[in-house]
């Protein structure tokens, strides 16, 4: 039905043979040279010693603070704008999530807000890098630091994004990854879970396959999981990865001309790229800002749809949602007006530059007429 689309899976011939050699090898299930070459490479791209290969961002992320030993009793910090698996895995253990409001610059949590809301019970601070834009770390670091709490990077949407020429992924204590279809390296269904704990990085292994003792087969002494990725995924993971560089050189190209083209259009605010950032453009975002645009977000997003045009509006606030609304015990009004203003636009890696400006050109007659 659309023509230019959010963002999609880019696989080609390297994904096809790799597969077709797990196959043929016989290691279809969670076992095999491609998971542990995905869990290397992965890991040594992002900048961590140990990667731990899981079957999607979301259990990677209930990994985490499993691994962690967090669970009743203890809080955890989340932005209010994030996808709903980030307060979900916090649910999971039991622990109560604490929502903060996000910066209006860079829409990812507001480290001073996350200042205010630690208490004795604070145990994990949890920063999402919202939509391929880095969180500012180095005041999350100091805050962690002080007050003894652990860092769980939820970098699902931000896979080679940058804080002051580092890595999103390797400044928590653990970071977790998706590769969902959607993302910006996929194996269809995927995640993973990094750290340079070696320690915790077994216990997570552990935790991942039914909590079993490696050394004593079917020796249970903890409640696990199976949360394996299977080989043909990470067979997929292996050779998206080897493209990595060129998928996100192509989203910045993307977001390049979509600035370009959409500057100076009242009421349009751009995808921000703080000074201290590289931004990877997960999803090129824009804001409509009612009381200065000539059309609504709503109303663009409909026009467009009509153009064979796909847009995504932003994520709900959490607090709104009335099975997360307890836990906003704070204000929202950076997240409120953002989550209603925002919409990510045609991202996909496989959009032509033609195709680029052609959308940007639709978005301007639509947005001046
Ligand atoms: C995609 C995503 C996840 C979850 O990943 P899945 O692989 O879909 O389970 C978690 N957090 C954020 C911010 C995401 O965008």
């Amino acid at each position: 039905m659309y023509r230019y689309l959010v963002a999609e899976p880019d696989i080609g011939e390297e994904e096809l043979r790799n597969v077709v050699e797990a196959v043929k090898s016989g290691w279809i299930s969670s076992k095999g040279k491609f998971i542990e070459k995905f869990e290397r490479e992965f890991a040594n791209y992002i900048g961590m010693k140990y990667g731990v290969a899981v079957s999607n961002g979301t259990v990677a992320l209930h990994l985490a603070l499993a691994a962690l030993g967090i669970g009743p009793g203890d809080e955890v910090i989340v932005p209010d704008l994030t996808f709903a698996a980030t307060i979900n895995a916090v649910l999971y253990t039991r622990a109560r999530p604490v929502i903060v409001d996000i910066h209006p610059e860079y829409w990812c949590m507001d480290p001073d807000k996350v200042e205010k809301a630690i208490t004795p019970k604070t145990k994990v601070i949890i920063p999402v890098h919202l939509y391929g834009h880095p969180c500012d770390m180095d005041p999350i670091m100091e805050i962690a630091s002080r007050n003894n709490l652990y860092i769980v990077e939820d970098a699902a949407e931000a896979h080679g994004a940058e804080y002051k020429g580092r890595k999103v992924g390797s400044f928590g204590y653990i970071s977790c990854f998706s590769f969902y279809g959607n993302k910006i390296i996929t194996t269809g269904e995927g995640g993973m879970v990094l750290t340079n704990d070696d320690e915790l990085a077994e216990k997570i292994r552990i935790l991942r396959d039914h909590g079993m003792n490696p050394e004593k087969r079917y020796w249970h002494e903890v409640i696990g999981f199976n949360y394996r990725m299977t080989n043909l995924q990470a067979a997929i993971g292996v050779a998206q990865l080897s493209k990595i560089d060129k998928f996100i050189e192509k989203k910045r190209r993307i977001a390049k001309i979509y600035a370009e083209e959409l500057s100076g259009i009242p009421g349009i605010i751009p995808h921000p790229e703080m000074p201290w950032a590289k931004n990877v453009y997960w999803l090129y975002s824009i804001l409509i800002d009612p009381n200065k645009a000539k059309i609504s977000r709503d109303e663009l997003s409909k026009r467009l749809e009509k153009e064979g045009i796909e847009t995504r509006k932003f994520f709900y606030p959490l607090h709104e949602m009335p099975i997360y609304a307890k836990y906003g015990v704070y204000s929202y009004p950076v997240a409120t007006t953002i989550s209603r203003q925002g919409l990510n636009l045609p991202s996909s890696t496989k959009l032509t530059e033609e195709d680029v400006r052609f959308i940007a050109q639709k978005i301007k007659e639509i947005a001046f007429t």
